[in-house]
C-alpha cells in the first residue's frame, strides 16, 4: 500500500472525455488499496479567460477578488472529477482549499503556502475514498481565497504531498517528462530519466515551465519525491509505479542513477522580460542604489545587470531587465525618481529572449559559457547581456531568434536525440 498524490494539469482536464480518462488512471492507481489524493488544474484556457474577464472588469483589479475569480476554474474541475469518479464507482470528494485547509501568507494571487492540516483528508483516504483537491486556490490569513502565481497547482500538489507523507508526488501533464529543452521547439529534445532538484529549479526559474519554479523549491526543501509523466497514455501504458517519467532526485541519488551526464542538462527561453537602459547617469557612489530601490519596493524583480565602463564626464549606461508584465510601472517609478537618479534618457524593449543552459556538470567543467557565446556568434545572433551562476549561463537576445538559437545550442552541446534510437 502506498500514499500517492497525483496531479493533472490543465490540458489533462480540458473537458469531460479527458476528465474521464484522468479517472481512469487515478482508478488504475486506487487499485489495490493504494491511498490517492488528485490536485487539479481548470480546464487549459479557462484561467487565461478568468484573468481576462477580471482585467476587463477593472484594470487596477483588487487581487483578493481577482482570487475570487480565477479560482473557480479549478473548483468546477475538482466537482467534474469527483462526480467521474463516482460515476465509475469510486468512493471520492472533492475538498476545496478553506476545506482542506490549505492555509496561506503573503499577497493574494501570489500566495505561499504556510501550512496544511490534512488530517480530515487523510482519515476519509484511509477509509478508501479519493479525494480530489481544485490546485492553484488556498485560504488566507483573513479568512479569504488566495491563489499560488500562475502554474500554482504544481506546487498545491508539492505541499498536499508534504503535508500527507506522500511516497510519491505524480505530475501528469501532456509531454511524457522533462525534456533537454521544450519539446515543442526542438523535435530532437530527449527524454531525461532523472534530473536533479537543483536543476530542475534552476531550469524552471530561467522558463521551462513544465513545473512551477516554487514547487521544485518546495519539493527539494520537503525531501518530496517528484515524478514529470504524461496523462494522454492507453490503459496498457506501463503504470507510474514503474516510473516511466522523469525523476526529480537528490544529487546522491543522481550518481546511482546509470546515465551519461553531460556538462549540459538542458536549455529553457523566456521571453517574458523586458530590457531597460538608462542613459548619461552619473557614475558615482550611489547611483545604482537610487534606481533599484524604488524597483525593489514595488516588488519588480530585476534579473541582470550589467553597468556599461564609465566614459568621460563621470557618466555611464545602465542597463538591467525586469518581467515584462512589470515595465510600465517601472517606467513611471523610475521617472518619477529621475531627479534623484539624473539618467538623460529611459530606453526599452519587450522584443529580447533569455536563452539559458543549465547543469550541475558545469561547476567542474570549464568551457560551457565560451561554447554558448561561439555557437551563438557563428549564426551571427548577437548578445545582449549575460549572466552566470554555478549551474546556468543566461544570455539575452533578439526575440526573433529565439528557436534557433535553442537549436544551435541544443546541438552544440551535443544534446539532441540520436535519430538512429528512435
Ligand atoms: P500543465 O497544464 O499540465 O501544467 P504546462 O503547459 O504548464 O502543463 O507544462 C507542460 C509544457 O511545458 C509542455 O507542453 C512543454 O511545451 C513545456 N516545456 C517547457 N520546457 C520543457 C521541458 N524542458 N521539458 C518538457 N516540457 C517542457
Ligand atoms: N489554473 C492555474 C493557471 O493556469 C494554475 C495551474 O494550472 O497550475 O495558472
Ligand atoms: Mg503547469
Amino acid at each position: 500500500m502506498a500514499r500517492i498524490v497525483m496531479k493533472f494539469g490543465g490540458t489533462s482536464m480540458a473537458g469531460t472525455e479527458r476528465i474521464r480518462r484522468v479517472a481512469s488512471i487515478v482508478r488504475r492507481q486506487a487499485a489495490g488499496g493504494n491511498e490517492v489524493a488528485v490536485v487539479v488544474s481548470a480546464m487549459a484556457g479557462e484561467t487565461d479567460r478568468l484573468v481576462h474577464f477580471c482585467r476587463e472588469a477593472n484594470p487596477m483589479f483588487d487581487p483578493a477578488e481577482y482570487d475570487v475569480v480565477v479560482s473557480s476554474g479549478e473548483q468546477v474541475t475538482s466537482g467534474l472529477l469527483a462526480l467521474t469518479l463516482q460515476a465509475l464507482g469510486e468512493k471520492a470528494r472533492s475538498w476545496l482549499g478553506w476545506q482542506v485547509p490549505v492555509r496561506t501568507i503573503e499577497s493574494h494571487a501570489k500566495a505561499r503556502v504556510e501550512n496544511i492540516d490534512a488530517s480530515a483528508m487523510i482519515e476519509c483516504m484511509q477509509r478508501g475514498e479519493i479525494a480530489v483537491i481544485p490546485g492553484f486556490q488556498g485560504i488566507s490569513d483573513e479568512g479569504r481565497i488566495s491563489t499560488m502565481g500562475r502554474g500554482g497547482s504544481d506546487t498545491s500538489a508539492v505541499a498536499i504531498a508534504a503535508a500527507i507523507g506522500a511516497d510519491r508526488c505524480d505530475i501528469y501533464t501532456d509531454v511524457d517528462g522533462v525534456y533537454t529543452t521544450d519539446p515543442r521547439i526542438v523535435a530532437k529534445a530527449r527524454k531525461l530519466k532523472a534530473v536533479t532538484y537543483e536543476e530542475m529549479l534552476e531550469l524552471a526559474s530561467v522558463g521551462a515551465k513544465v513545473l512551477q519554479t516554487r514547487s521544485v523549491g518546495l519539493a527539494m526543501k520537503e525531501g518530496v519525491r517528484v515524478q514529470v509523466l504524461s496523462s494522454f497514455i492507453g490503459e496498457d501504458s506501463p503504470p507510474a509505479d514503474d516510473l516511466p517519467g522523469t525523476l526529480i532526485v537528490s544529487d546522491e541519488e543522481m550518481e546511482t542513477i546509470d546515465m551519461e551526464r553531460q556538462h549540459v542538462t538542458g536549455i529553457a527561453h523566456d521571453k517574458n522580460e523586458a530590457k531597460i537602459i538608462l542613459t548619461r547617469v552619473p557614475d558615482k557612489p550611489g547611483t545604482v542604489a537610487h534606481i533599484f530601490e524604488p524597483l525593489a519596493a514595488a516588488s519588480i524583480n530585476v534579473d541582470m545587470i550589467i553597468q556599461n565602463v564609465g566614459r568621460d564626464k563621470g557618466e555611464t549606461d545602465v542597463t538591467f531587465t525586469i518581467p515584462q508584465t512589470d515595465l510600465p510601472r517601472a517606467q513611471a517609478l523610475l521617472e518619477e525618481h529621475r531627479p534623484n537618479i539624473g539618467f538623460n534618457r529611459i530606453i526599452t524593449d519587450d522584443h529580447i529572449a533569455k536563452i539559458s543552459v543549465v547543469g550541475v556538470g558545469m561547476k567542474s567543467h570549464a568551457g560551457v559559457a565560451s561554447t554558448m557565446f561561439r555557437s551563438l556568434s557563428d549564426r551571427g545572433i548577437n548578445i545582449q547581456a549575460i549572466s552566470t551562476s554555478e549551474i546556468k549561463v543566461s544570455v539575452i537576445i533578439d526575440e526573433d531568434e529565439t528557436e534557433l538559437a535553442v537549436r544551435v545550442l541544443h546541438t552544440a552541446y551535443g544534446l539532441d536525440a540520436n535519430e538512429d534510437a528512435a
